[in-house]
């Protein structure tokens, strides 16, 4: 006779608690998950603008070929075919005066490529391309050791490397805001190190870039939920976990806003830091060596503008602005696979936006047309149709000096406890990689239990 499979509770429908439940689920473990909204998705989804009807994201999200992890959990809800990969890395970069330079890779061996990379990139000097050589050799130096890396800033390193002011503003800051979502002066340089070690030390294939062909609640949540329930589990929405109580070493009771309690076997916390401070009585966090650090974590925002223009404003996938308050442009009907539809979607990103989100929704509709217009002449021939502004004040965790210690693993001393979400301790930036690899994580440790 076979022993009945405790239940799993997964607090949070992102990108952290869906990886859970598919894995659970494919298991054979009672999976439940709760979500507070209406709709799953947490800080990844997409819904329809009333206006033109087209799918807006509530931030254009970019993934790289090193997303494993990601990658592999698409595949395995069906989702793969719904994503744009590069066959090989390129990325365009466009300045006011001196028009487009564009980053790509030769056919060479990891990291040889990103080199290559950089000696093509024409905005750059031969002198600082030669000088980025150093950031290669660091890299490897390290051999996966960022200890040293830990307490100072991006800045600092590239200045300790010999980066110029040039380099910097025209290559790493790019790469370093994209990544982490934090300025240079703030960002750690050890997650840092990280990325580009991800992104650029081993297989030419995990420095693509990978774009959603759809919006992203097509890509994953309706699919992974469809998973997760054709294998018995369920995915309960507007369920609102509001309190959490610990007695014996064990999360014994949730409390829903509906007034349901819930005497859990096994629970994945799987919501971002801010929403599990909530659910927890001070006194016991605070006292907690898993949950002790939740009051020292911060936040980094992240704009988005979504501008329609009748007649086309380029012809390029998406490009990064150098010296300019919007960083990225996607040109959204191209990554769908329409690029002569009209009009034209173009979604704008501005990371790290501490200052920018202080701005009013009318202020940033003209800082976006006033940049466009300086970047792209055509859009300067006309005016956008329709805008819309969405702002994530908690897009992600601040990547600063000294986060990384704080970071709490998957484990708790509550034995039926376990941290999912991309702020846990995963040695990834605050990302979709590392969400999902985080309920990936706490699925398996929860099946160890099992
Ligand atoms: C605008 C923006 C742009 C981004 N760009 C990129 C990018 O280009 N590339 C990239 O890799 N990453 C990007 N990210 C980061 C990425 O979206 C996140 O890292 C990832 O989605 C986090 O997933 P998660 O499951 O950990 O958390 P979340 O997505 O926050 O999921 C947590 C879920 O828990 C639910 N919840 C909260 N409280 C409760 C409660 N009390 N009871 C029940 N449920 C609750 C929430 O509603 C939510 O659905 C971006 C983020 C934003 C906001």
């Amino acid at each position: 006779m076979t022993s009945r499979r405790r239940e799993v509770i997964i607090i949070g429908g992102g990108f952290a608690g869906l990886a859970a439940a598919v894995d659970l689920a494919e298991q054979g473990i009672p999976v439940r998950l709760l979500e507070r909204r209406s709709f799953a998705g947490g800080r990844a989804y997409s819904f329809r603008d009333k206006f033109t009807g087209d799918s807006i994201d509530n931030g254009q999200h970019l993934m790289m070929g090193c997303y494993h992890n990601t990658l592999h959990f698409l595949d395995k809800i069906g989702s793969g075919h719904l994503l744009r990969i590069q066959d090989s890395p390129r990325v365009d970069f466009l300045y006011e005066r001196e028009g487009r330079s564009s980053f790509t890779c030769p056919s060479l061996p990891a990291p040889l490529h990103l080199l290559a990379g950089l000696a093509r990139l024409g905005t750059i000097s031969w002198r600082d391309r030669i000088n980025a050589l150093r950031v290669g050799i660091a890299l490897r130096n390290l051999n996966g050791n960022r200890d040293d890396l830990a307490n100072i800033t991006v800045r600092q390193w590239l200045d300790s490397l010999g980066q110029s002011d040039r380099i910097q503003r025209r290559f790493w800051d790019v790469v370093a805001l994209a990544t982490l979502n934090e300025r240079p002066e703030i960002a750690s340089a050890d997650m840092f190190a990280r990325v580009l070690d991800q992104a650029f030390m081993h297989r030419k294939t995990d420095s693509t870039m990978v774009i959603s062909k759809v919006g992203l609640s097509e890509l994953y949540v309706d699919a992974a939920r469809a998973f997760v329930e054709s294998l018995g589990g369920s995915v309960q929405l507007n369920a609102d976990v509001t309190r959490l109580e610990f007695s014996s070493n064990r999360c014994s009771a949730m409390h829903l806003r509906n007034g349901d309690v819930i005497e859990p076997e096994m629970v994945i916390s799987a919501v971002p830091y801010f929403a599990l401070r909530r659910m927890i009585d001070p006194r016991l966090r605070r006292s907690s060596p898993s949950l002790g650090t939740l009051d020292q974590f911060s936040s980094a925002p992240i704009i988005s503008i979504n501008l329609w223009y009748r007649q086309t404003v380029t012809d390029l996938e998406f490009a990064g602005l150098i010296d300019s308050r919007i960083e990225w442009v996607f040109n959204k009907n191209m990554i769908a696979g329409s690029p002569v539809k009209r009009p034209q979607h173009l979604a704008l990103v501005c990371s790290g936006a501490h200052d920018a989100v202080r701005l009013t929704k009318d202020d940033l509709i003209r800082l976006a047309i006033g940049e466009m217009n300086r970047f792209f002449p055509a859009a300067g021939k006309q005016s956008p149709i329709h805008a819309y502004v969405l702002r994530e004040t908690e897009a992600t965790l601040s990547h600063g000096v000294g986060m990384a210690q704080l970071r709490p693993g998957c484990g708790t001393e509550f034995r039926n406890f376990y941290l999912a979400g991309d702020w846990t301790a995963t040695g990834l930036p605050a990302t979709i990689e590392g969400a999902v690899m985080s309920g990936q994580l706490a699925a398996r440790q929860v099946l160890a239990e099992s």
